[in-house]
């Protein structure tokens, strides 16, 4: 057998949560053609791996990358071996939303993208955009119900009418014929806090009937959020399609060591319907400069600012302080902005890591002048910090909540695994040195530990850059066997 590239001398780790074990592996054109021994196979390239893991490419189960894709080679992302990504999480996705001069943009959707990218009308129109332009990643879209709101209605502080519900219906059709694989939602944001669970249903339902699912941000994580984790149940159920508990986390001091609560919610419920869910490693949080995710945290530190872009990556107290206002006060001052939010217990984040139905999404704001590191180093430190330092889980099981099990998850077609005839979304890394480097006074670094990326059998990041090379593609679903 004579392939492209082998890649030999390596410990594989192939998606699945099977134990590590050496071996080669072979890649011809953008597929995977061989894993295992390989004897007596030749190749134009071979290179060693001097016992670096090779992975399948990681999946980032929960981003706001859609106008990301299109700015630029999605550093953060590729640097710490991330292949695809799941967009439109929270119920804000880019498109469909062309915006006019004037119009007003609610907030999260001003703090995913620049007003200047939304301009796609429809739903295949953002992804001929992706298509066009090229994306370093393979994409997973999702349509997010806020942005629909926004786009048929005139007034968001009201449930939609029949006629709007229609209107949304029908966009949810369109952008699931285009490939989107579900929709999402985010109760908890004012823009879609006026929705009752039943308008939610009814475009749930839309994604149902064509085999896609659907994604919740929670309406509250705090001190509701048992009833807002019910709701999203009771969603999913009446539609009939399988639920992704979006960046779980139980926020507020006095809700600390609740996810045995949330998590036991979500065993009982996974026995009768699909019940997943996605985490960040992080105690901290970052949404929108806002009162209730305020009162939930211990320490506040702004990561951007429309008005005063200088107090990116300050701490709330400290400038209120300087500006003689209470912190309610400032962040009424300051809106609209971002926030960091310190907020949940480490026994809470690890007890929700090692849930058997949890995937690792980084949730990362790309947009944020000053981000949460978990933009940049999710990955990485769910590898480093807590599979190799903290022993929570070992290294396969690690890599197949990036990989295998999520591509399971959302349906992903020919990724997640390292099996011959997958496509070559892979990852090198070194799994004694492998860890995040961004931290909350300094972001934007790229994680250690990462040989280099290939997406499609291309390589993206290598020796610490990227290549420049744009081999994404729009992900298609796997269709289920008749
Ligand atoms: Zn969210």
């Amino acid at each position: 057998m004579h392939v492209d590239r082998i890649i030999a001398n390596a410990v594989l780790v192939d998606g699945t949560g099977r134990p590590p074990f050496r071996g080669a592996l072979a890649v011809s054109g953008e597929r995977i053609a061989g894993v295992g021994a390989l004897e007596g196979w030749t190749a134009d390239t071979v290179c060693d791996a001097g016992g670096k893991v090779l992975a399948p490419g990681f999946i980032d189960a929960h981003t706001h990358d859609d106008a990301a894709l299109l700015e630029g080679l999605l550093e953060p992302k590729i640097s710490q071996g991330v292949t695809s990504v799941v967009t439109g999480n929270c119920g804000v996705s880019l498109a469909p939303l062309a915006l006019g001069p004037g119009e007003a943009l609610p907030a999260p959707l001003d703090s995913v993208a620049d007003r200047k990218w939304f301009r796609f009308e429809r739903f295949a129109d953002w992804l001929e955009a992706l298509r066009a332009a090229g994306t370093s990643t393979n994409v997973v879209p999702l349509i997010g119900h806020g942005t629909l709101r926004v786009k048929v209605m005139d007034a968001l502080d009201r449930p939609a009418t029949e006629a709007e519900i229609a209107a949304m219906e029908a966009l949810v059709d369109e952008a699931m014929a285009a490939g989107a694989f579900g929709v999402s939602s985010g109760l908890f944001y004012p823009l879609a806090a006026a929705a009752p669970a039943s308008e939610v249903v009814r475009l749930a339902r839309r994604a149902a009937a064509a085999g896609g699912l659907y994604t919740a941000h929670l309406r509250d994580e705090a001190d509701a959020v048992v009833a807002a984790l019910e709701e999203a149940i009771a969603i999913a159920a009446e539609a009939g399609l399988p639920l992704v508990v979006s960046h779980h986390k139980v926020s507020g001091a006095r809700n600390h060591g609740r996810s045995t609560e949330t998590l036991a919610l979500i065993a009982r419920a996974a026995q009768r319907q699909p019940v997943y869910l996605d985490a960040y490693p992080y105690t901290a949080g970052s949404t929108t400069l806002n009162e209730r995710s305020w009162a939930a945290a211990s320490r506040t530190l702004i990561t951007w600012c429309a008005a005063r872009p200088e107090l990116a990556g300050r701490d709330l107290a400290e400038v209120a302080r300087e500006l003689g206002l209470s912190e309610v006060e400032a962040i009424r001052a300051l809106r609209p902005a971002g926030a960091v939010y310190f907020m949940m217990d480490e026994s809470d984040v690890e007890r929700i890591l090692c849930c058997p139905a949890t995937m690792i999404g980084s949730d990362g704001i790309p947009a944020d002048r000053h981000p949460h590191p978990r933009l940049w180093g999710s990955f990485a430190r769910v590898l480093g910090h807590y599979s190799r330092d903290r022993g929570l889980f070992p290294l396969e099981e690690a890599v197949h909540r990036m990989t295998g099990l999520t591509a399971a998850r959302f349906g992903l077609a020919g990724r997640g695994v390292l099996a011959e005839g997958a496509q070559a979304d892979l990852v090198m890394f070194d799994a004694r040195e492998v860890r995040e480097v961004a931290t909350f006074a300094d972001p934007r670094r790229p994680s250690a530990g990462i040989a280099w990326v290939m997406v499609n059998g291309v390589t993206v990041w290598e020796e610490g850059r990227a290549t420049g090379a744009r081999p994404g593609r729009i992900a298609e679903r796997r269709r289920e066997a008749a």
